[in-house]
């Protein structure tokens, strides 16, 4: 049976060629930011548990660094490729421009399958490939953070790793980080936090009130699960979840605290009482009047967009919608928030702690909760008033926002020499 597969790189470019044609950039500035700034492959040894030696393979894209240093998360998984890669860098560089932080845009990633490796291996996976992508990395040019199946102590691994060859503590080199090296209060949560402020303010504009409203969340990892508890906390009605095993539903409401305890000790929200078992792609369908797909790119497409029941769609995974998805949701005035700014917050507190770790200085919780706050609020605020000036969609708004930006300070930069 023939396969459809949707090239995240092809949709990335094409989301910005329309901004582009949009903005009317001229031709040579946009071929300057259609292509990433430096790609970096590297094939490396690990030695497993039983003395074998495995060869990985892992990348590190920067895509463009005009506006600041590079900076965008590292995800391991079977799935990752070079042009996966490349999408997700080039999304950090808007995603960063949209909520003004002065970052460029980078990704890494490793084919691997992290579930089906030990605690040491992945270990020495995640220090050999610090040490072959040290070479971009550091806290003046580089700077990552987790992604899909890497977490605090991975991140944790690689700042150790890159002070190893210093000969000193180098905590600014990578966030995410553990809080007793360096890491920030919030940074765990941030992620979701903005998908919570960023729902509330969206539920606003369209006169939906949280405690009348039921939501669906795809993925229950960092970002998933956080933002379902933040969600619940905020009085939406959690109808349904799923992680990669599956989903389950209840029209009548899930308790958030106890899918996340069985979560924990099942590692699955397979199982979980009062709910029924559902696929993934029937999660997608499910009647809610918000969706939030927490998981992995190409979720919603031109397969399954006209059934999808939602109001209002928070994309709180990157690139979770295709472009012909994206058109059939506009044409049937379903509201979609674009990743780039519904999980802005991630990459906001990573600035935070940046700074902190650069300063010397760290800030208390609910400073962090409060810029963070304030940031996305203002951010979602400009995206609108620039989709209702440019009578386009919110994530047209995003994009004519942040190519702008980045491609004025590409302008001002000029071309070197
Ligand atoms: P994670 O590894 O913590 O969680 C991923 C979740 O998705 C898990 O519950 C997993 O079971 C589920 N999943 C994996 N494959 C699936 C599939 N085929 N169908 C359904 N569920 C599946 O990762 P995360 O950090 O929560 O990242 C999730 C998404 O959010 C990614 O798109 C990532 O790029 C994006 N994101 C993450 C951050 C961050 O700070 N971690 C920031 C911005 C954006």
């Amino acid at each position: 049976m023939a396969v459809d597969i949707i090239n995240p790189y092809a949709v990335a470019v094409a989301q910005f060629d329309a901004a582009a044609e949009r903005l009317g950039l001229s031709q040579a500035m946009r071929a300057i930011l259609r292509k990433p700034k430096r790609e970096l492959i590297v094939n490396f040894p690990v030695r497993m548990d039983n003395g074998d030696v495995e060869m990985f393979t892992g990348y590190r894209v920067q895509h463009n660094i005009n506006r600041g240093p590079a900076k965008g998360g590292i995800r391991f998984s079977p799935e990752v490729s070079l042009d996966e890669v490349r999408a997700l860098a080039m999304w950090m560089t808007w995603k960063c421009a949209v909520v003004g932080i002065p970052f460029g845009g980078a990704k890494g990633g490793v084919i691997c399958d992290p579930h089906k490796m030990s605690r040491s291996e992945l270990e020495r996976l995640t220090r050999r490939y610090a040490t072959e992508i040290s070479i971009l990395i550091g806290p003046n040019s580089d700077i990552p953070a987790p992604d899909m199946n890497t977490n605090p102590q991975i991140m944790g691994w690689i700042m150790d790793t890159i002070s190893m060859h210093q000969g000193y503590s180098i905590p600014a080199a990578v966030t995410g980080k553990p809080i007793a090296i360096g890491g920030s209060e919030g940074r765990l949560e941030a992620t979701a936090r903005g998908v919570q402020v960023i729902t509330r303010d969206a539920m606003l504009d369209l006169n939906m009130q949280p405690d009348k409203c039921s939501v669906v969340i795809q993925g229950f990892g960092n970002v998933g699960s956080i933002s379902a508890r933040l969600l619940y906390e905020l009085g939406c009605n959690v109808v349904g979840l799923s992680d990669i095993h599956g989903g389950v539903y209840n029209a009548q409401g899930i308790d958030v605290h106890r899918a996340l305890r069985h979560s924990k000790e099942h590692g699955s929200l397979k199982g979980l009482a009062d709910a029924e078992a559902v696929t993934n792609a029937e999660l997608l369908e499910l009647p809610c009047d918000v969706l939030v797909p927490a998981a992995l790119e190409n979720q919603l497409t031109g397969k399954n967009a006209s059934r999808v029941k939602a109001r209002l769609i928070i994309e709180a995974a990157n690139g979770p919608t295709t472009p012909e998805a994206d058109q059939i949701f506009n044409d049937r005035g379903i509201t979609v928030v674009p990743d780039i700014l519904a999980n802005a917050g991630g990459v906001t507190v990573s600035y935070f702690e940046w700074v902190q770790d650069l300063q010397r200085f760290f800030w208390a919780e609910h400073e962090i909760n409060d810029r963070l706050e304030t940031i996305m609020t203002r951010s979602y605020r400009a995206v609108r008033q620039k989709s209702i000036e440019q009578e386009t969609n919110l994530r047209m708004g995003a994009y004519l926002l942040a190519v702008a930006r980045v491609a004025e300070a590409t302008e001002i930069r000029g071309v070197y020499p």
